[in-house]
């Protein structure tokens, strides 16, 4: 099953070829790029600002920079509480996408996903886990019973 490596730019909606998970075409990239530098140049000439500053200020979309401080490119730089949203609830995080307790209802949300697509194979694994382990226990029984006789 070999699928054709090509993606519509997430952005830009040009069709480019992706290496690995990239969403965006290397135009993009390159604009995002100089966006970044222009952001972080922003906070060395205003020490001190806080990110809503940072974003109001630089003019730069709120997502570029929250992705920014979750990449740690404002780790030592003048960019004071450093935070941005959980993608979920919003709680200021200063790592990963959501805060914790979101993180925690995605995994068991996932969990269930897995454990639905999967039920199919589940149940056959089982199955044949269980065979195993019967055999298992039989001959545990059978050595038992030698040890006795
Ligand atoms: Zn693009
Ligand atoms: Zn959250």
């Amino acid at each position: 099953m070999t699928k054709l490596n090509i993606r519509n730019c997430a952005r830009c909606k040009k069709i480019f070829v992706p290496v690995g998970k990239e969403k965006i075409c290397a135009d993009c990239r390159a604009a995002d790029l100089e966006l970044e530098e222009r952001v972080k140049s922003y906070v060395r000439d205003n020490p001190g600002i806080t990110v809503n500053q940072l974003i109001e200020g630089s003019g730069a979309p709120a997502k570029l920079v929250w992705r920014m401080i979750q990449q740690g490119q404002f780790e030592n730089s003048g960019l004071k509480n450093a935070s941005y949203p959980c993608a979920n609830c919003g709680k200021l995080i200063t790592r990963d996408t959501y805060c914790s307790e979101c993180l925690d209802k995605l995994k068991m949300n996932a969990q269930k996903f897995a454990q639905a697509l999967n039920s199919k194979k589940r149940a056959a694994d089982k199955k044949a886990q269980e065979s195993a382990g019967k055999t298992f226990s039989e001959s545990m029984y059978n050595a038992l019973d030698n040890s006795r006789s």
